[in-house]
């Protein structure tokens, strides 16, 4: 019966969990980023080191260049996405009906996309082992 506690799955420490709240990858706990991603001066501002347990978030020098393959993929994931709703909802309007609301919208959407691909970098491609606290 102890193993049936084991195999509980543990939502709050679950990796994608820690991925779209922007925790720690070794203890899943620490934030990575000093505020909230709607504070627009801010937004990119992290701790070099969690909080919690103390792992350095740039793994190497030059880390987070990798970060934005990850970026542009969400980038242009959402540019098609964009553009094939203005096609639909619209009925195929005149270019400047799509050149303005998926330059805007790919511009707000800048906060976002910087921390959800620093954050599925460093899960993914970090080789950082998870390590619960007791
Ligand atoms: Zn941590």
């Amino acid at each position: 019966m102890e193993n049936d506690t084991k195999l509980k799955l543990d939502v709050k420490h679950s990796r994608i969990q820690a991925i779209i709240e922007g925790k720690c990858p070794q203890c899943r706990e620490g934030k990575m980023f000093m505020y909230p991603f709607w504070q627009i001066t801010k937004f990119d501002k992290m701790h070099d080191n969690c909080p919690v347990c103390n792992l350095r978030f740039e793994v190497e020098p030059g880390f987070w260049y990798g970060a934005m393959f990850i970026s542009y993929a969400i980038n242009v994931a959402f540019l098609a996405f964009l553009g094939v709703a203005i096609f639909f909802v619209f009925n195929d309007p005149p270019i400047l009906y799509y050149i303005i609301p998926i330059t805007v919208l790919s511009l707000a959407a800048v906060p976002f996309n910087f921390r959800a691909s620093r954050s599925i970098f460093i899960h993914l491609f970090g080789f950082v082992k998870y390590k619960p606290r007791e």
